[in-house]
């Protein structure tokens, strides 16, 4: 018989959630002993960072307002200038991934503490994952110096968040979890995270769609997702997220939508050789106990997405028909630890399926 055998390093981190916690970045700046934050966002977001840099008042030495989609070298190396510039001693990065990553850029370079107030469900908080973009291809890389310091998660801040975009960022935030849930380097402190990570993502969704500004599920939400997160930071992601890299990279695909898609695909490919994992997902996802349940997740979690009015086609992100071909044969050149072995006939077949949104199957 099988005994376990695991190594567990967790990241180190400090959460301060709840509702209102944003006023409280002055004083976990002060804690980190900073004087000069520069604060970072999206331009659409600009006026959150007004905000931030007003609560921080003379420990603001500035906002960019510039993060876009997967961090563009061009623009991390303009934010590290203006770093220098205002003579910056921590970023404080408020938003979404694309948000983070750009103070994940900055610290990659600097060793400059980051502060990160997430608006989204996407994780990129608790990981030590960084991303960047150069001439159209996206690099990744696991580095500790990246790792934000200091979390703040205040539910209060995704009130805004788009319907569409909750509901693709919550089935973002399930991605890592389910896994990280047959990850060959998990551990029960994952699982367990995991687990109800994904409950209180996927719990959180009937209640926000009925009203996104329902504070009590926002934070469910936000709690799933610190949880999902925390997976990813921990364990070696598998197919799943080297699709969604791969094709998000290739045809220019938005993050969240192409998670929601590929997801009950790439879970149907690994089902047979995850029977575990996928037990615990059906448990989550409230499904109940047993193989039957288990062999249910997959078009459980396309319903799931299909009912809150997410996209389930790749052709409906706007991937070209004949991508797929290419997509199957860069799926394969890169080996990477799956519960599955890689086998492009099926990885095409699965590529093609997640295309046309057809039912998740385990071909
Ligand atoms: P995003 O950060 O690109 O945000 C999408 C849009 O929503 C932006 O315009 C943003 O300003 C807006 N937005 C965010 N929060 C909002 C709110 N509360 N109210 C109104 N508007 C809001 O999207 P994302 O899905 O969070 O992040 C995607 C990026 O993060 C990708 O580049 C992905 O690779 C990266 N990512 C990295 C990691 C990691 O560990 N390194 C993990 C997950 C995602």
């Amino acid at each position: 018989m099988n005994t376990p055998s695991f190594i567990y390093t967790a990241n180190p981190s400090r959460v301060v959630f709840g509702a209102g916690a944003l006023q409280q970045v002055g004083a976990e700046v002060e804690r980190l002993g900073a004087r000069r934050a520069l604060v970072l966002s999206t331009p659409e977001q600009a006026d959150a960072a007004a905000r931030v840099a007003s609560l921080l008042g003379e420990r603001a030495a500035g906002i960019f307002a510039k993060a876009v989609m997967h961090v563009p070298i061009e623009t991390a190396r303009e934010a590290r200038a203006e770093a220098a510039r205002l003579g910056a001693d921590c970023a404080v990065a408020i938003g979404g991934g694309s948000t983070t990553g750009l103070g994940k850029a900055i610290a990659l370079e600097s060793s400059l503490p980051i502060i990160a107030i997430p608006t989204t469900y996407a994780g990129s908080e608790v990981t030590s994952i960084w991303g960047l973009t150069e001439g159209g291809v996206k690099k990744t890389g696991r580095d500790a110096r990246v790792l934000p310091r200091t979390v703040i998660y205040d539910p209060e801040l995704t009130l805004t968040l788009p319907l569409a975009l909750t509901v693709t960022s919550a089935l973002n935030a399930i991605a890592h979890a389910a896994e990280g849930l047959y990850a060959h380097d998990g551990n029960p402190v994952t699982a367990l995270m995991a687990e109800e990570g994904i409950r209180a993502s996927a719990a959180a969704l009937p209640a926000l769609q009925r009203d996104p500004r329902d504070l009590a599920a926002r934070a469910d939400a936000l709690q799933g997702a610190w949880l999902c997160g925390v997976v990813l930071g921990s364990v070696a992601m598998g197919l799943h997220h080297k699709l969604c890299h791969t094709l998000g990279g290739t045809f220019n695909l938005p993050h969240a939508e192409t998670h929601t898609v590929v997801l009950p695909h790439a879970l149907a490919y690994n089902a047979a050789q995850a029977p575990q994992a996928m037990a615990r997902i059906a448990r989550a996802l409230g499904l109940g106990d047993g193989p039957a349940a288990a062999a249910e997740v997959p078009r459980a979690l396309q319903a799931l997405a299909a009912r809150h009015g997410a996209p389930t086609s790749l052709r409906a992100l706007g991937m070209p028909a004949e991508g797929v071909d290419r997509a199957a044969d860069l799926a394969v050149t890169t080996p990477y630890p799956n519960p599955r072995p890689l086998e492009r006939a099926a990885l095409r077949a699965l590529i093609q399926g997640a295309f046309e949104g057809a039912p998740p199957e385990g071909r």
